[in-house]
């Protein structure tokens, strides 16, 4: 497949305009073609036009024509073979093993979306029957679902290229609740997104769908998002990147005539407690997992550890040592942009003025995406007093804090901030002990990982991947698991409505042998 550097806008293609802009390889440095061509003013409205077109008769297809889409989406992804993990790693200076498991991760969610459709109880159904006969007053009867938003507009992430982008999670999750997506590339990977915008262009022909179910629009700057967030049409927006961006979108979002919900995923530092139980059996076995995921995709994970918390005892100063030797002798790491890595760089040399420094190796030959891993410590009450301790490096570093009691240990966990993920080593003896610290993590966190480690991120039903703020902007929505789906409804009610004229998840035959709620209780049954 050969790219052309354009956006994809329903069928079409977009034009080349004045504005342009090049993909990058951060491991040499070098521009890789071809030149990307910022969508016009009237190509961006052209494509809400056709997006908020297509919603009318998307969001009436049924839950099987959408898994079918999705399933077909997943497959010519596949197909794309080795081009896609050529560009994909030539892009991010990921390794190709990376890149195809972000593949298998991102054609799993599809299906993981598909299966969710095909059983169709996802929609909640709930009936409550009518009585007229009831006193003083007759019950209505009262029928309520979920349904699809409306036009959805989707960020692209720079860290997963596959997986957060533009068949990613917002988008696989938006277009199977029956919304239309408007995926807006990272520039820091055109040309995958290129490869595969074009293969959901390919499967929204085959599946023989309106022209505009899906868009993908290029643009770097800020301009683009900036309109499409803006759009009276627009209804709702998926967002995964900075704090600094996710906040800038989210005022937008906000302060529109009418405001929609944004949903975006920041800043994250992940806490991981080490209780002294864990410590005294397995220090040696917690420095090298600790190691590996604080250094793994070179730190550029939402969930990368970036807090450890550990009693100041000799088995902590050990801890210490051993863990900054390995984090001194880690190769040089190629990080996802020029920005990424300045932004890096930046912060741990900020870093190193409020904590002490145990590791850092600055010296590196290659482009000027290359850094190296730092490791940090400092005190409980250190931590308490300095707000900058608890603020997200994106990269390959990670603060430990020594705390000398139990009290200034819950005192800095209820000082954090909103997390994605909190950890906990612990043996049986510790859980029981530090119940209150669980307790305080619960309120903090969406996902709570015993004895393990919060980078990878299982693709199944259950998973959050969510958590307060500033973790995400909305706290109670999840971007990874078949949650995800619920940000992009709404309950709809009716009232007294004929049964031919309801959706054929509330009709009394139950036609889709779904799960329903009737009169309080889930059943599959039919309504006489
Ligand atoms: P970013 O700078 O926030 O950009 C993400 C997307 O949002 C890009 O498409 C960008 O478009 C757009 N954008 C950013 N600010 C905007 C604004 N004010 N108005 C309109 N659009 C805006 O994030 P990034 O490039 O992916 O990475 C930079 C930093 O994000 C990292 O250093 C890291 O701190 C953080 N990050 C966090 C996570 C996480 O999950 N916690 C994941 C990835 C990155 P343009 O560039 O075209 O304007």
């Amino acid at each position: 497949m050969t790219l052309t550097g354009e956006s994809i806008i329903g069928f079409k293609r977009g034009a080349r305009h004045d504005e342009t802009f090049y993909g990058f390889n951060p491991a040499t440095g070098e521009p890789l073609e071809p030149v990307y061509w910022a969508a016009s003013a009237d190509e961006i409205e052209k494509s809400v036009q056709l997006a908020a077109k297509a919603f009318a008769e998307y969001r009436c297809t049924s839950g099987t024509r959408r898994a079918a889409f999705l399933r077909q989406i997943a497959a010519n992804i596949e197909a794309l073979g080795e081009p896609l993990i050529t560009r994909a790693t030539a892009e991010t200076a990921l390794p190709a093993g990376r890149i195809q498991m972000e593949i298998g991760r991102t054609c799993n969610q599809l299906r993981m979306f598909a299966a969710l459709l095909d059983e169709g109880s996802w929609v909640d159904a709930r009936i409550d029957r009518a009585n007229p006969q009831r006193t003083p007053a007759p019950k209505p009867d009262v029928r309520s679902m979920l349904r699809p938003l409306g036009v959805v507009v989707v960020f692209g992430a720079s860290n997963f290229p596959l997986a957060f982008s533009t068949a990613g999670g917002d988008t696989a999750s938006a277009l199977a609740a029956g919304c239309t997506v408007l995926v807006k590339a990272h520039p820091a990977h055109p040309g995958t997104a290129e490869l595969v915008g074009l293969a959901i262009q390919d499967a929204v022909k085959t599946c023989n769908l309106p022209e505009g179910v899906f868009s993908l629009l290029y643009g770097a700057g800020n301009q683009l998002g900036e309109m499409l967030v803006q759009h009276p049409l627009v209804k709702a927006v998926g967002f995964t990147g900075s704090r600094q961006g996710g906040l800038a979108l989210m005022r937008l979002a906000q302060a529109r005539p009418e405001p929609i919900p944004f949903y975006a995923e920041m800043s994250s530092v992940n806490p991981v407690f080490i209780l002294p139980g864990a410590m005294r059996e397995r220090r040696d076995q917690l420095i090298n997992g600790l190691h590996t995921s604080v250094t793994l995709g070179a730190g550029q994970f939402c969930t990368n550890p970036g807090l450890v918390f550990l009693e100041d005892d000799a088995n902590a100063s050990a801890f210490a040592e051993k863990l900054g030797e390995l984090m001194k002798t880690s190769m040089p790491f190629t990080m996802l942009t020029e920005g990424i890595a300045t932004v890096y760089q930046q912060s741990v040399t900020a870093r190193a003025s409020h904590a002490t420094t145990l590791a850092v190796n600055r010296e590196t030959t290659g482009t000027s995406c290359q850094t190296t891993a730092a490791l940090f410590q400092t005190e409980a009450q250190r931590f308490l007093q300095q707000a900058e301790l608890g603020e997200e490096i994106f990269g390959p570093t990670t603060l430990l804090i020594k705390h000398s009691s139990r009290d200034e240990l819950l005192n800095a966990a209820r000082a954090l901030e909103g997390q994605l993920t909190a950890t906990i080593h612990g043996t049986e003896q510790d859980l029981a002990e530090f119940s209150d610290l669980i307790a305080i993590l619960e309120t903090k966190a969406g996902r709570l990982v015993f004895n393990g480690f919060p980078t990878g991120v299982e693709v199944c039903p259950a998973m959050v991947h969510g958590g307060p703020f500033p973790a995400t902007s909305d706290g109670r929505s999840t971007s990874v698991g078949t949650r995800a789906i619920f940000r992009f409804t709404r309950e709809v009610c009716y009232q007294d409505f004929p049964d031919t004229a309801l959706p054929e998840e509330l009709r009394n035959e139950n036609p889709l042998g779904i799960w329903r709620m009737i009169d309080g209780g889930l059943t599959r049954d039919a309504i006489a």
